[in-house]
């Protein structure tokens, strides 16, 4: 097999063969005596690995693990967890250049995209390992003579991680890195698309825990589809469920976690906005919604998938649009000179072509046109062009999101309006502002602004930094990763009141003398 982009020997680099790959609760791979799934690159349409599939009992053994593991770690000081984590962080700089070109490979986002993601990796280890000296609680002062009041914060169990295809290795740290100083376990089930991704930073992590005597079960992979992701979500022994998908997908786990009173942080969907005022800055303007809705291919859940605009910039901002569309490179990811790699399948495609049409069928104006590509370096089948239409966002496809790369230009008039558009959709993930006006910003990010979990003044909606608690409202999830106070949902608040005086008085100063 050619190799020009050295993949094998990346593989190498991170320490795993490409072959017999499959569930582990640390180095060694549990056999389901499964069939295999093939990771396939969009790429070129060519297979990397063979990684064979969990099963329900494989499931058993990585829970009935990561319960004993559980019990050791949660007795490990959180500084001292850090540590390990630290050294997770330093593993991932040393294999960050491979492990990148493994995503972008194995995913289809570019190479810097690749290593964007791995930084991503890096970054919140680090933000873990200060974390794990700052899991504070409050004190509060007690009503009752002679007693105290605090919180403390303990560590929740078990804690099970789905993951999406379009982050297929960011989302899991943010999580793993979090759960791990907080003193629970993880247990992933990575995107069937991208499973050999998961293995890799499996085994990346894994050494580390093994290199301090930790037991096996801390950090746990299984690889599987949707009812991998079903046992997760219905297993009273996993108290939080962290999930990373679509609307559809958040939905029927949210049920299913909701039913046993576990918890779920939800990260779903997004359809998110960039408004462009008449007072933006229109150079920094058209590039954030560049990058926004044609960065990763438009698969990303803050992919720019509609541009608000005033009408008097509308007519400049569509033309200046169009002409830097025309220049963009369309092919191979791992070559630096593409801006745009391909989409993740065949599937996506399909959903792709069929969103052209509906927005025609719906009397979407065609700005730049779609369609796949076809011939020397599109052998994949998944290489598509970015499209922009002119549209309403009342039309049933505009409300939708379309995991690809198609933006909808819309017209306003008055700010307010453009407010109202921005959140005139079931989705709440990310959204933006361009202006150089402060009052024009100021109303955008007030409470009768945005909806969104993110919104950002002269930047695009995607490109998130980890150090912001990262998440979404309404059909987004409402859940909370990362930075910030993001920690808190992984771990479990206790009240703690000690009374050290001579007597039991009652709150709220009530009587009960005998
Ligand atoms: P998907 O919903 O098809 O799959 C995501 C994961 O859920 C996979 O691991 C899949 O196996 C699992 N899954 C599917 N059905 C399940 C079920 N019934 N029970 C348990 N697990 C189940 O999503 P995808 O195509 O991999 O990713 C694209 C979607 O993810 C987009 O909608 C995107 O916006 C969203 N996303 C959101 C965020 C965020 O942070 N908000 C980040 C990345 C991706």
């Amino acid at each position: 097999m050619t190799d020009p982009f050295g993949i094998s020997l990346s593989l190498q680099k991170i320490g795993i063969e490409a072959e017999n790959l499959g569930s582990s609760t640390g180095l060694d791979w549990l056999d389901s005596g499964e069939k295999a799934i093939a990771s396939f690159s969009p790429a070129d349409g060519k297979s990397i690995a063979q990684v064979q599939s969990g099963n329900a009992e494989t499931y058993e053994a990585i829970i009935a693990q990561a319960q004993i593991a559980f019990e050791k770690w949660r007795t490990v000081p959180a500084p001292q967890r850090g540590e390990i984590v630290r050294e997770i962080g330093n593993a991932l700089r040393e294999v960050k250049a491979d492990l990148g070109k493994l995503v972008s490979y194995e995913m289809g986002k570019s190479y810097q995209e690749g290593l964007g993601e791995v930084q991503e990796m890096i970054d919140i280890c680090d933000f873990a390992v200060g974390l794990s000296r700052q899991l504070y609680g409050l004190t509060m002062h007690s009503e009752r003579p002679g007693h105290r009041m605090y919180e403390q914060w303990h560590p929740l169990g078990i804690v099970g991680i789905i993951s999406a295809f379009n982050f297929p290795v960011a989302v899991w740290s943010w999580n793993a890195a979090l759960a791990w100083v907080c003193g629970d376990v993880c247990v992933w089930k990575p995107s069937e698309k991208a499973p050999l991704s998961a293995l890799a930073c499996q085994h990346i992590a894994g050494r580390i825990f093994a290199k301090h005597g930790m037991p096996e079960g801390i950090c746990s992979v299984i690889v599987g589809d949707y009812q991998v992701g079903e046992l997760l979500s219905q297993d009273p022994r996993v108290p939080l469920v962290s999930a990373t998908g679509s609307t559809r997908m958040g939905k029927l786990v949210g049920k299913a976690v909701g039913e046993r009173l576990g918890r779920s942080l939800l990260e779903l969907g997004g359809n998110n906005a960039i408004i462009i005022t008449e007072n933006a800055d229109l150079d920094i303007a058209i590039r954030g919604a560049l990058f926004g809705a044609v960065g990763t291919a438009g698969q990303r859940c803050t992919t720019t998938r509609r541009l608000i605009v005033q009408e008097n910039v509308y007519e400049e901002v569509k033309s200046r649009l169009a002409s830097a569309y025309s220049k963009l490179v369309i092919g191979n990811p791992l070559d630096e000179k593409n801006h745009v790699g391909p989409l993740i399948d065949q599937d996506a495609v399909k959903g792709y072509l069929a969103a052209i049409e509906k927005v025609k069928a719906e009397g979407g104006k065609v700005v730049v046109d779609g369609g796949l590509l076809s011939g020397d370096g599109y052998e994949s089948g998944c290489y598509v062009k970015p499209a922009i239409f002119e549209a309403e966002n009342h039309f049933a496809i505009v409300q939708h999101e379309t995991f690809a790369p198609i933006l909808y230009l819309i017209k306003y008039k008055t700010l307010p309006e453009a407010i109202a558009l921005q959140n005139g959709v079931p989705q709440g993930l990310s959204s933006a502002i361009m202006t150089t006006h402060m009052r024009e910003a100021e109303a955008f990010l007030s409470a009768a602004g945005s909806d969104c979990g993110i919104a950002n003044v002269n930047i695009g909606t995607s490109g998130a930094e980890i150090g912001g608690a990262f998440g979404g409202e309404k059909e987004t999830g409402g859940g909370r990763e990362s930075g910030s106070d993001a920690w808190k949902a992984y771990m479990r608040r206790q009240t703690n009141t000690i009374n050290y005086s001579t007597s039991l008085p009652l709150a709220q100063g009530i009587k009960f003398d005998i």
